[in-house]
């Protein structure tokens, strides 16, 4: 489950029958409640391949002020790009982990933070599957469409 929306937090089955959607609840699993977007994922669906479309959607609205936030975002984006294909070199989760610590708090706001956030519990939720991508081996719900909506900013200008 993804609460919070796309700066929030996944939420493992077990941790979405045991939360309750308030500020004190989301924080004792490390969440927050955010937006107040919640999205309940079928069981087919793949947390990598989810991550890896709306890290890149984060990336690219950057607002391309900041270094850290333009760049690492970019960087994060390209490299779970990289794990939801199965196509990565080295130990991209560490090298993720690391980046998402190089940005956060180092933009001229929030926004950053919220990215890193997003993509920080995606790591640890969906840990199992994240290490089978590293491997190569992808899980089927990889090939599918994305379930979670990636709003289309050139229709809306
Ligand atoms: S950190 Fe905020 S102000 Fe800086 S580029 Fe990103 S969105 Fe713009």
């Amino acid at each position: 489950m993804l609460v919070g929306g796309y700066a929030g937090t996944w939420l493992t089955n077990e941790q979405s029958h045991q939360v309750t959607l308030d500020r004190r609840g989301m924080a004792a699993v490390g969440g927050i409640v955010g937006c107040g977007a919640v999205v309940a994922m079928p069981a087919s669906a793949c947390g990598i391949h989810e991550t890896a479309s709306v890290m890149r959607w984060l990336a690219d609205q950057t607002a391309g002020q900041c270094g850290p936030c333009m760049y690492g975002l970019a960087a994060i984006a390209g490299a779970t790009e990289g794990l939801r294909q199965g196509r990565v070199e080295g130990d991209v989760l560490a090298r993720l982990t690391r980046w998402a610590g190089d940005v956060e708090g180092r933009g001229a706001c929030r926004y950053p933070d919220g990215a890193v956030r997003f993509m920080r519990s995606a790591l640890k939720t969906f840990k199992a599957d994240a290490q089978a991508h590293a491997l190569g081996r992808r899980c089927p719900g990889a090939t599918r469409p994305a379930v979670l909506p990636i709003p289309d900013v050139r229709r809306a200008a």
